[in-house]
């Protein structure tokens, strides 16, 4: 089980950059690192510098979505919780120090 941690509070994003992070929900290719430098996380609206290739079944289409560090992290600690991997702590500690590098 992995320690939970507080999930941090998404931020106020501006109703502009929410139009754009839904249009960007579809993107089909992945950002360059030139341009995720650009993005904004679709959670908070800090400046991104991760990104998510996800296809929500709900949603239907597979999509890019640009993250933030701390928030790329927690949805990391989410989704190995949710899927019970063993060793998820571990990965997760190790994940954490790569990125912080
Ligand atoms: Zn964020």
């Amino acid at each position: 089980m992995i320690a939970q941690r507080p999930m941090s509070k998404p931020g106020k994003i501006t109703s502009r950059q929410a139009e754009k992070a839904v249009r960007d929900y579809l993107r089909p290719k992945p950002y360059t690192p030139a341009g995720l430098k650009r993005q904004r996380c679709v959670h908070c609206g800090a400046p991104a510098t991760e990104q998510w290739s996800l296809r929500p079944c709900a949603v239907g289409r597979a999509g890019w979505y640009p993250l933030c560090a701390e928030h790329d992290l927690d949805l990391n600690q989410i989704v190995m919780a949710f899927l019970k991997l063993p060793d998820a702590e571990q990965r997760l500690d190790a994940y954490r120090e790569r990125i912080a590098a």
